[in-house]
């Protein structure tokens, strides 16, 4: 039955995984997997999460199924979170929200959706991106491009070059953009770039997939929100994947939402009614517990400016550690350009290291980073960092 089957090797995360999990040393230092630890290395739990989960276990509900789309103060909690509590979109009535199973279940969604509507439509994801954003498109059925993003001269988002490329795109392309902590580069498009980005994607017919999976680990909540701000200011329809596996550390809760925005009410309607049923046959209602904890953390002010803090002091730690690598790296090597590591944002960096260096990195001195010379800046702390910054530094003299 299943002998025809071709190979289908891991993706190299996955398998450096492997790899750091075989690794004996104690010395060993994981930069590769995308989670946040706090500065005594561990995945923290957070306090208004963990009030929360009380709070809910003491209630004893029964568990009984969860509506396919979330609850409504879930749902509602999610757009303001997107769009600012307040804001005129919010009660026009065009924005349908459905919690997902994380942020990859909301960009499933997002794309089984389209792909039942827009079968010949071809995804554009930058170059480079998160792995799965091209996985996950093809397996939808899409054909998948990648759009120029990220300069290796800079360290930073090359928006001349996207900007060009989309322009040519065949009217009805999908494009998806990292609204913020752009992964796996870091590098963002200024909020300039985005103003001028937004216009073109009506202009030029493109549909907008926003995903946004680091939301208060850039710049804040609100301003790294601010590229869906305005594409909802802007009256296009779009779709937004949310994801608060990192902002909750919610990571195996599997916490996210799709919010799409339609023209007008009665399309919001149609397409939220489809996006229902497209559920209902793949996995029916998603789960009950992650969702409940995130919906009385924004729901409960108390909660809510806890965790607010909580966020700031994450996205504050990790802004120290790029500072501490970039200052010393790039005093050490001026003409590799190290200072970038500051300007980027989120957990994510691209080093610039090349995929040589990135394995002595790994044989020499016991710290996976990927080929690609992504590290994870949210795993670096206080205690491991001159380690970090000393085997970069080694590597790099040759
Ligand atoms: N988008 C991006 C850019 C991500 O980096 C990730 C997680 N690594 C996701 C989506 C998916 O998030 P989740 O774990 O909530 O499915």
């Amino acid at each position: 039955l299943f002998a025809g089957i071709q190979d289908a090797p891991l993706d190299p995360i996955m398998r450096l995984f492997e790899a750091f999990n075989a690794d004996p040393s104690p010395k060993k230092l994981n930069l590769v997997v995308g989670v946040y630890t706090d500065a005594d290395g561990k995945v923290p739990r957070l306090r208004a999460v963990q009030t929360a989960e009380k709070r809910w276990i003491e209630k004893g509900l029964p568990k009984t199924y969860r509506p396919i789309e979330g609850t409504k103060p879930f749902r509602d909690a999610v757009q303001a979170l997107l769009f600012g509590a307040g804001a005129p979109i919010l009660s026009q009535n065009r924005t349908a929200t459905l919690q997902s199973i994380g942020g990859t279940g909301a960009l499933k969604t997002g794309a089984d959706i389209l792909a039942k509507l827009y079968p010949d439509a071809t995804v554009a994801v930058s170059n480079p991106s998160w792995e799965n954003h091209k996985a996950l498109f093809t397996q939808a059925g899409f054909t998948v491009v990648d759009y120029p993003y990220f300069s290796a001269e800079t360290g930073g988002a090359d928006y001349p070059a996207m900007k060009a490329y989309l322009r040519d795109l065949p009217k009805g392309s999908i494009v998806v953009l990292h609204a913020c902590c752009h992964n796996p580069t870091g590098a963002d498009l200024t909020i300039d770039e985005w103003r001028d980005l937004v216009p073109l994607m009506a202009e030029r017919g493109l549909v907008p997939f926003l995903d946004i999976a680091y939301q208060g680990f850039g710049n804040g909540l609100d301003a790294d929100a601010e590229p869906v701000r305005l594409f909802a200011e802007s009256g296009q329809e779009f779709l937004v994947a949310s994801s608060f596996s990192k902002s909750f550390s919610l990571y195996g809760e599997r916490v996210g939402a799709l919010t799409i925005v339609a023209e007008n009410p009665s399309a919001r309607a149609k397409v939220e009614a489809f996006a229902k049923r497209l559920v209902r046959a793949s996995y029916s209602n998603p789960h009950t517990h992650g969702a409940a904890i995130v919906e009385i953390v924004l729901t409960d002010p108390e909660l809510r400016a806890d965790w607010e803090r909580e966020l700031a002091e994450m996205r504050d730690r990790i802004r120290a550690m790029r500072e501490r690598m970039a200052d010393s790296l790039q005093q050490r090597h001026p003409e590799r350009g190290f200072d970038a590591i500051k300007v980027q944002k989120g957990m994510f960096s691209y080093t610039g290291l090349s995929p040589a260096e990135a394995t002595r990195l790994r044989e020499e001195h016991e710290v996976y980073a990927l080929e690609t010379g992504r590290i994870c800046v949210a795993a670096v702390n206080s205690h491991n960092i001159d380690h970090v910054i000393d085997a970069i530094d080694a590597v790099v003299k040759g």
